[in-house]
């Protein structure tokens, strides 16, 4: 972490999104944000510093993730299961989780993380389930919408959002309702009623129990289309805010991608 700290302008200026380069720092060393993130990084210093020579973005990840497959394997599936809304199979002495993020299927089992059978290799992915059972959630949705900046030290992820995230879908269906509405429904969406008045309002799962609820209101004579991203209140109860703004980020990614009638995996959540 010292090493990472040694290589920010440690001017504190919070643009981040974190208050000061030591506690970003923190977040680099444990995979939660990249060192990118500080706009000031200059392009030497980009290359992540270590006690080994070599060592990538993504050796840092995987680091990340062995070690919160530790947490989550030495867990109660069982209960864990219910806390979380998975789907709990004891088969021979073999205990599993199912569960779906992003609509792809995934199985927790005492050897690790696996999708397709075979062991996952996204270490995102990884960090991500293995963050989500280890905290064991086990709240009950709130009913309250939020944004992604209701939650703290996600300045930002805000940022990046209005014009990242939520213009990019409001542009990609601009004046498609219909379009929205059949690429909704093909990633496990499902329309919904709620508190916002809007043209559309879907809801789709990022994982069991943290749903999203996508808004859209359509293009006028007066008025591009636009759109807004909730989240339950609850959320910040099952994982890391900073996966979770991670999640979201791939969730767009994914929706706004150009789909075609034969690629329906490419839609769903993939290394
Ligand atoms: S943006 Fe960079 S310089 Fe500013 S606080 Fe964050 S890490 Fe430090």
């Amino acid at each position: 972490m010292i090493d990472i700290y040694k290589k920010l302008p440690k001017t504190n200026c919070g643009k981040c999104g974190v208050p000061t380069c030591m506690a970003f720092a923190v977040k680099v060393k444990n995979a939660q944000r990249k060192i990118s993130d500080c706009p000031y990084i200059s392009p030497e210093n980009m290359e992540l510093p270590s006690l080994k020579p070599n060592v990538t973005q993504e050796d840092n990840y995987e680091r990340v993730s062995s070690e919160l497959e530790v947490d989550a394997k030495r867990t109660n599936f069982k209960e864990v299961s219910a806390a979380i809304g998975g789907h709990f199979e004891a088969n021979n002495g073999c205990e599993i989780i199912r569960l779906k993020m992003l609509n792809k299927p995934y199985e927790m089992r005492k050897e690790g993380l696996f999708e397709n059978g075979e062991y996952c290799h996204d270490s995102w992915s990884k960090i991500i389930i293995y963050d989500y059972i280890r905290r064991k959630g086990d709240k009950p949705l709130t009913g309250e919408w939020v944004t992604l900046g209701h939650f703290p030290n996600t300045a930002s992820h805000v940022k990046a959002f209005q014009r990242s995230a939520e213009e990019k879908v409001a542009t990609a269906f601009n004046d498609d309702r219909d379009k929205l509405k059949v690429h909704s429904k093909e990633l496990g969406g499902i329309e919904t009623s709620g508190k916002m008045k809007a043209d559309f309002v879907c809801r789709f799962e990022l994982l069991p129990r943290i749903p999203l609820y996508l808004c859209f209101w359509e293009a006028d004579e007066e008025f591009q289309a636009s759109c807004k991203l909730f989240l339950d209140s609850s959320a910040e109860a099952y994982i890391d805010i900073e996966y979770l703004a991670y999640l979201v980020e791939r969730f767009v990614e994914k929706f706004t991608m150009e789909k075609t009638r034969d690629n329906t995996d490419s839609i769903l959540l993939t290394p």
